[in-house]
């Protein structure tokens, strides 16, 4: 579909990243990170050429009131100006409870029924809490992720994900989040099973001198003094702790 300049709807994908990196990888208004790419100067309708400039970022709501002109352009303008992601240093989503207790798969290796997923150095780096009351669901948690210079680029709060605004890139597709660190160089990617659990497909993150490398082969682990663990399948089930690194 092109516009009466011939424009294509199709945003090159370099064009989409520098609009995500300038706004923060969030709605511009709410931070929400479930967003739509919005030609806002000019309309699409007006434009002759992607600009990033022009571009800018909405999540399903918010678009939806600016096309029912329950928001008006300058405060779409305003927005981009100052995006909410950059003032909240975050964008975030929320993830879907679940009623038994989340699973958690670490590149090959699968941890059920455990209260505390990963634990590096006495950390909590991935914690499921108990439910609140009868029918409410499990909290996942994840004081996570830091990528291959420990920084840290995505965390869970009790089933709100958050992406930090500072991260290179962070793309949302589908069910699954990446977060890079710079081109082609994949920091994290997470696929969340909606109520059921939480995939990491890839991981390079170093956390207290740990080095977790995790990828389709499977997970690799380097402790701070030397030598490797190496994960190739396997399942840790119903144990309060499923991978403790000290
Ligand atoms: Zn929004």
């Amino acid at each position: 579909m092109t516009n009466e300049f011939g424009l294509q709807r199709n945003i090159p994908a370099d064009v989409k990243r520098a609009v995500r990196q300038r706004c923060g990888f969030g709605c511009v208004l709410c931070a929400g990170a479930i967003f739509e790419y919005e030609h806002f100067n000019p309309p699409f309708a007006r434009a002759r050429r992607h600009d990033a400039a022009g571009i800018t970022l909405l999540c399903p709501t918010c678009h939806a009131k600016k096309t029912r002109n329950l928001l008006s352009e300058r405060r779409v303008r305003e927005a981009n100006a100052a995006p909410a992601a950059l003032d909240k240093r975050y964008a975030y989503s929320d993830l879907e409870g679940t009623q038994a207790k989340p699973f958690v798969r670490l590149a090959g290796l699968l941890l059920r029924n455990c209260d505390m997923p990963l634990e590096i150095r006495g950390f909590p780096v991935l914690q499921i809490e108990a439910a609140e009351g009868a029918g409410s669901p499990y909290a996942l948690s994840a004081r996570f992720f830091f990528n291959a210079r420990g920084v840290p680029s995505l965390f869970i709060r009790r089933n709100e994900w958050q992406v930090l605004a500072d991260t290179w890139d962070v793309e949302v597709v589908g069910a699954s989040v990446t977060i890079r660190d710079g081109p082609g160089n994949i920091a994290l990617r997470l696929r969340f099973e909606p109520g059921e659990g939480l995939v990491v497909e890839r991981m390079e993150m170093l956390c207290a001198g740990y080095r977790v490398s995790g990828n389709p082969d499977g997970l690799d682990i380097f402790p701070p003094g030397g030598g490797r663990h190496v994960f190739r399948g396997g399942i840790s089930d119903n144990c309060k702790v499923g991978l403790s690194l000290n």
